[in-house]
């Protein structure tokens, strides 16, 4: 999916007092399969009177989605003999086939939240496991989404990798179905086909990249070449997240990370007249916005550290109501 076709997101940009503006990357926060698992979470939770309603591992990586989730009732809970009766969600990045069909032997009842482009490559890899392919699976072999992967190829002849150089392991005459991880860079996925194709007798590509994950960090290199400075917002346990950081670092060293509007530390504005705000793929976009409502607040209060309480028609006038 190309996110910047998607047209509830735009960059939010308030001009405010003194010539200050303020700039939202368009595509800042929440993809659409960790925006679709939280909700899932909160609907699990209030659907349950008495039941259990526990994720397995954390729904998201943004410590302030999982306080919410467990003010809701979700409990998080890491390892999978430990949930018990009642519900169980699967995170968006999935996980593997013979835990999902533990769960449901044990008569607990599965939210799947797996991520529809994390089904995908679960379902290519099937087909390929049945058709006798030898696959190869770029990305990182710790990954979750990778283990989930695997576990639907069902057979032993695979190969987890980011060089081509690993190809030499596999016989010349195999015939070799790729898969990517939905989060790596398509540079690597194409050096690895382009390798494939020069080896052996015959070679199947499914590019299974997310594109959530680029989108961010073009817009986030893009904006923080024209920032003053830069604040990104997502958990500090987030990859991706940590990884805009050091992209906006790379162009604008007064880059801040943030979990939550309350670390915002004023003197980063001062004298400052383009500020940049994005966030990761793991962070509610509503997060993102109240960054920038906040710091909008706090240059119209003259760097006041006395912030007034938010006014919710401030959003619409810093921002319009789209
Ligand atoms: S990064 Fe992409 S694959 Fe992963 S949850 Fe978000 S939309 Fe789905």
């Amino acid at each position: 999916m190309d996110e910047t076709q998607n047209p509830a997101k735009r960059a939010k940009t308030f001009q405010g007092s003194e010539g200050v503006e303020i700039v939202i990357a368009p595509n800042a926060g929440a993809c659409f399969g960790v925006v679709r698992a939280i909700k899932l979470g909160h609907q699990a939770a209030k659907r349950s009177k008495e039941e259990a309603v526990q994720a397995f591992g954390p729904l998201v990586h943004n410590p302030k989605s999982i306080q919410e989730l467990e003010s809701a009732g979700v409990e998080i809970v890491n390892d999978p003999d430990e949930i018990r009766d009642g519900t169980v969600i699967l995170r968006s990045h999935g996980v593997k086939q013979e835990i999902e069909a533990e769960f449901k032997r044990r008569g607990i009842k599965v939210v799947d939240a797996t991520c529809p482009l994390v089904k995908k490559p679960q379902r290519i890899a099937s087909s390929l496991g049945q058709k006798g392919y030898f696959l190869v699976l770029v990305g990182n072999s710790d990954h979750p989404e990778v283990k989930g992967v695997l576990s639907y190829f069902g057979r032993a002849d695979y190969l987890v990798t980011y060089t081509a150089k690993d190809l030499e392991r596999i016989p010349t005459n195999s015939k070799v179905g790729i898969l990517a991880q939905t989060t790596i860079e398509f540079k690597v996925l194409d050096e690895i086909h382009k390798a494939a194709q020069a080896r052996f007798r015959e070679v199947v590509l499914y590019n299974t990249i997310c594109d959530a994950t680029s989108v961010r960090q073009d817009e986030a290199s893009i904006l923080a070449q024209k920032a003053d400075v830069m604040v990104v917002v997502g958990g500090r346990n987030s990859s991706n997240t940590t990884k805009l950081v050091k992209i906006c670092k790379s162009y604008q060293p007064d880059t801040y990370l943030i979990e939550d509007k309350q670390e915002i530390i004023p003197s980063w504005f001062t004298g400052k007249k383009k500020i940049g705000i994005t966030g990761g793929a793991s962070t509610p976009q509503e997060y993102v916005d109240e960054v920038g409502t906040y710091i909008a607040r706090l240059i119209e209060s003259g760097f006041d550290m006395v912030i007034p309480e938010p006014d919710s028609t401030l959003i619409e006038e810093a921002y319009g109501t789209d």
